[in-house]
């Protein structure tokens, strides 16, 4: 992640790390790995929220992984009021991770960007504002994103972020695999 352009993001208040006028990208999911790594990173569990899983999580989830969709449903349920309400409290599959909010921030944003050094950071934050569909890169259309009104380009994106195209879907590949890993 470029930390200037990112920062310069952070005290317009229209980053990608809050929730604004442009979307919520910032409830992503969380997998278990993901969490157990940033616990060990700041020693603390009080960064994520556990949601119960809804109907618009879900097909956000199935827009960003579209060849995913069997998998998806398999994993992340949504509770039925006819099943055994105590069994549903006790069942992971009707939840999902999300990073906790501050006043529609996430928990880990300071006035100057992220707080949390890059590879400990979630894979969507790592991994943003590239995404990959089919295997190739993509940019979120994301016209508050201050790296993309100023770079524009995919090349010169990676390069402002310092990544590389094998990097990028090596990340989306572990995020995809660390959410459906429970897929049996
Ligand atoms: S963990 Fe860091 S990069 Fe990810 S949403 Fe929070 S502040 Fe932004
Ligand atoms: S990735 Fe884009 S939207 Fe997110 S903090 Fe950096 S410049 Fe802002």
């Amino acid at each position: 992640m470029d930390e200037n352009i990112c920062t310069k993001c952070a005290k317009t208040n229209l980053t990608c790390c809050s929730i604004t006028n442009r979307g919520n990208n910032i409830l992503f999911s969380l997998s278990k790995k993901e969490i157990n790594k940033i616990q060990t990173y700041i020693k603390n569990n009080n960064f994520f929220n556990i949601q119960e899983n809804n109907y618009l999580f879900i097909s956000k989830l199935i827009n960003l992984f579209p060849t995913e969709k069997k998998n998806i449903l398999k994993k992340f349920k949504i509770k039925n009021n006819l099943n055994n309400q105590k069994q549903q409290k006790e069942n992971f599959q009707f939840y999902h991770f999300t990073l906790k909010l501050k006043q529609d921030r996430c928990y880990f944003l300071s006035k100057q960007g992220c707080s949390l050094p890059r590879k400990i950071r979630p894979f969507f934050c790592q991994i943003y504002p590239f995404w990959v569909i089919e295997n190739k890169i993509i940019i979120f259309n994301d016209m508050d994103c201050l790296a993309i009104k100023k770079y524009k380009s995919i090349s010169k994106l990676l390069k402002v972020f310092k990544t590389s195209q094998d990097e990028i879907l090596f990340l989306y590949q572990q995020y995809k695999n660390n959410l459906l890993e429970e897929v049996g």
